[in-house]
């Protein structure tokens, strides 16, 4: 059958590296339903909203009708997987349906998640439940509106299927755009088949899609794997610079292309703490919030193991020139780090007062734990010529309310700091609330936190509780994605 802009899902990814690519169809749906549509999204993707309505839309979506001339492929890829090396990972339970151009003239990856197991899923059911797939588009809309590359959902559809976990659950499929679905685990993957020339045509392909800009250098495949550092520095400076604790930190879950991808035990931090955690099966910390740049590097050190061959035929020389680069990730990061904190502090020069007044304060939010994303925007009222909030949070001390002062006498500018402190993140326990009311039925909920954090940093009459931390006793609460 033929889906509404089926003709403009490209196969370049398929056609380009079919030893990563298995055509595959998605599992039948029973009564699938559409629960959110992303109508901008989809308008940017070229896509009709009233067409993806129809029943054939809703087919596309959840995999079921495969407009003409599509290869929906399961994708191969490996990873280290807290640390241990997994060589055959690959998408157990989605779908790379092809490549769409929108109205900006970049191509995206329109990916299913849910879709049913496939010869990656290493006797998983390939299914995915409601709640899940909701708090993945609930949270990846909300980490876009707030500025942090990300994948994007386009849609949830409710299978009418029964998802086995702890408990039986409604199923879902989720419909993700990516600028791609390329992984550090992507190269693992193909570095370890040893076909060099496989493991070329996947890095020009990277860089053809993602950083053009090296192929014109002297060795196109060192200055990829700086083009990744950079993107992936930039990406956990933000996500830092949010309180985002991503949770499962694998080098399958890392891209190419510097989004973020796979949202699961991701959560955002409340009280400062660089120790938070909230996934239940990462018991040793591994991911907590204040390791992410250091597996960040752990996980280029990956990627530039996968790309030596390519890097020089001399062997050591390789290894050489790619250590030296892995080790300038923490210049990188903690300049793109220190950049973003002078933007929330309203701190317009870039001296060492800004500097010092960036340092201790880290230092101080550690001591006293406020609740980072309150802490920020109460700054933002001390901006503005009302230092109250601020004053008044729990946990304020002497030693803040010095600091507050001589940050206070550099006139930070109230307006730089409104667009970088959000009002609005999708804080856990209501995120956790929305969910459960949606997998009973009602997504009132799960509607109404969109509306708070699709626009995080403009403070709207009727929101207030998604402004206020989580109740001490539900504060801590683990998913295991
Ligand atoms: P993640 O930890 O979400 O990055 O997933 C790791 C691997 O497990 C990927 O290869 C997934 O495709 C696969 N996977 C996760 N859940 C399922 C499932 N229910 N069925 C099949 N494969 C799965
Ligand atoms: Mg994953
Ligand atoms: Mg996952």
């Amino acid at each position: 059958t033929t889906a509404p802009a089926g003709h403009l899902l490209g196969d370049r990814f398929a056609r380009e590296l079919p030893e990563l690519a298995v055509p595959w169809q998605a599992v039948g749906v029973p009564t699938p339903t559409l629960l959110l549509l992303n109508e901008p999204l989809a308008t940017e993707l070229g896509l009709d909203p009233e067409e993806l309505r129809s029943p054939e839309g809703v087919g596309l979506l959840v995999g079921t009708t495969v407009p003409d001339g599509a290869t929906p492929v399961a994708m191969g890829y490996a990873g280290h997987q807290f640390g241990s090396y997994s060589p055959r990972l690959g998408d157990g339970r989605a779908l790379l349906l092809g490549e769409l151009t929108g109205t900006s003239g970049e191509a995206r990856d329109l990916h299913l998640k849910g879709s049913g197991p496939t010869p990656f899923a290493r006797g998983g059911d390939g299914l995915a439940a409601v709640g899940p797939m909701l708090r993945e588009y609930v949270v990846s809309e909300a980490m876009h509106a707030l500025g942090v590359p990300t994948t994007r959902s386009l849609a949830v559809v409710a299978t009418g299927a029964t998802v086995r976990r702890e408990t039986l659950l409604p199923g879902a499929v989720l419909a993700r755009v990516a600028a791609s679905h390329l992984r550090v685990g992507t190269f693992q993957y193909a570095r370890a088949t040893g076909d060099l020339d496989l493991l070329r045509r996947l890095a020009d392909h990277a860089i053809a899609r993602h950083h053009p800009h090296a192929a014109a250098a002297d060795n196109p495949y060192l200055a990829l794997v700086e083009a990744v550092m950079d993107a992936q520095a930039s990406l956990v400076a933000r996500w830092m610079l949010v309180g985002f604790v991503h949770g499962v930190m694998n080098t399958d879950n890392m891209t190419i292309s510097g989004e973020t991808i796979d949202y699961g035990p991701c959560a955002f931090m409340e009280a400062v703490d660089p120790e938070t955690v909230f996934s239940s099966i990462d018991a040793r910390g591994r991911y907590a919030y204040g390791n992410q740049p250091v597996i960040a590097q752990w996980n280029l050190a990956r990627l530039a193991e996968a790309l030596l061959p390519l890097v020089d035929t001399d062997e050591d020389e390789a290894v050489r020139v790619l250590t030296d680069l892995v080790n300038t990730f923490p210049a990188r990061y903690s300049a793109a780090w220190t950049a973003g904190m002078r933007a929330k502090l309203g701190l317009t020069e870039d001296d060492d007062g800004a500097e010092r007044l960036v340092t201790d304060l880290t230092a101080l939010l550690v001591a006293a734990r406020p609740d980072h994303t309150t802490f920020f925007r109460a700054l933002t009222s001390a901006a503005h010529g009302d230092p109250a909030p601020v004053r008044e949070l729990p946990g304020f001390d002497a030693r803040l309310g010095r600091w507050l002062e001589q940050w206070r006498a550099t006139t930070p500018d109230a307006t730089l700091m409104e667009r970088h402190n959000p009002v609005y993140i999708p804080r856990n326990h209501l995120l956790e609330e929305a969910l459960d009311a949606a997998t009973a039925g009602d997504l009132g909920p799960v509607r109404e936190l969109l509306e708070a954090v699709t626009r995080p940093y403009e403070e709207r009459p009727g929101l207030e509780r998604y402004t206020l931390p989580a109740p001490p006793e539900t504060a801590f609460v683990t998913y295991c994605g």
